[in-house]
């Protein structure tokens, strides 16, 4: 008990005692005052002024922390205007990447996660389908990212995060005869290994590694001719 560590008749600590009882300890309960009024202890939640635990205060202070750590890493590293939102693609794409940033796409790991499938294999290989594995580490991606003409080498499966891959091909051009200069691409190439996946696990159709870059780089051609204008060389800011 508690009261076995404090001195014979009194409500201090006996240091002696905790000291060969608790050695790695000691700092720690010394540093815990004992009611000298005798109080009855009790637990004291320090997320809201009455000291009681409450759902709302508990939800928040669970988001704080993984918000710290999170933000910390993500805002050191990952520009959301530049990698995101100013990327010169379609719309649903920039939304797309977003999602896929936060980790918030319905891949099979994050939806057995939430318990809303059993197994968070990829119906392909069989590994577990994160975003990470779908965008970059599948070996079916890796081919796929191999077609795409860099000017310099992207290796998919180098990255250990999305964010990491996506920031590794913000800077990369890609040569001719395909052209479409910087990061016009590679947001279609990911869009487009998302739709492949969905027609092999929802129709049951299959595209070869060369039908889904051939449709990559028809889908961002078709889009730059769309807008009508000089695909920016640099990241309007
Ligand atoms: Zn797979």
């Amino acid at each position: 008990m508690v009261a076995n560590l404090f001195k014979l008749h009194s409500r201090e600590w006996d240091t002696e005692k905790i000291e060969s009882l608790f050695p790695s300890l000691v700092p720690k309960i010394l540093s815990i005052k004992p009611s000298k009024q005798g109080a009855p202890d009790r637990r004291i939640w320090l997320k809201n002024t009455a000291g009681v635990y409450s759902t709302k205060t508990g939800y928040y202070s669970a988001l704080e922390d993984r918000e710290n750590q999170e933000s910390i890493l993500q805002q050191q590293q990952f520009n959301w205007i530049r990698d995101v939102w100013t990327l010169p693609t379609a719309e649903k794409i920039k939304v797309f990447i977003w999602k896929a940033s936060l980790d918030a796409l319905p891949v099979n790991a994050n939806l057995a996660n939430r318990q809303i499938i059993l197994k968070p294999d990829c119906a392909i290989c069989g590994e577990s389908e994160s975003i990470l594995h779908l965008c970059f580490l599948y070996p079916f991606a890796q081919r796929v990212w191999d077609r795409v003409p860099f000017a310099s080498s992207f290796r998919a499966a180098a990255h250990d995060s999305f964010g990491a891959g996506w920031r590794a091909l913000q800077d990369n051009i890609c040569l001719p005869p395909v052209g479409l200069g910087q990061r016009i691409l590679a947001p279609w190439v990911i869009w487009n290994l998302w739709t492949a996946r969905n027609y092999c696990i929802f129709q049951d159709i299959g595209f070869s590694e060369q039908e889904t870059i051939t449709k990559a780089i028809g889908d961002a051609c078709e889009w730059v001719n769309a807008q009508s204008i000089i695909p920016p060389s640099h990241p309007r800011e």
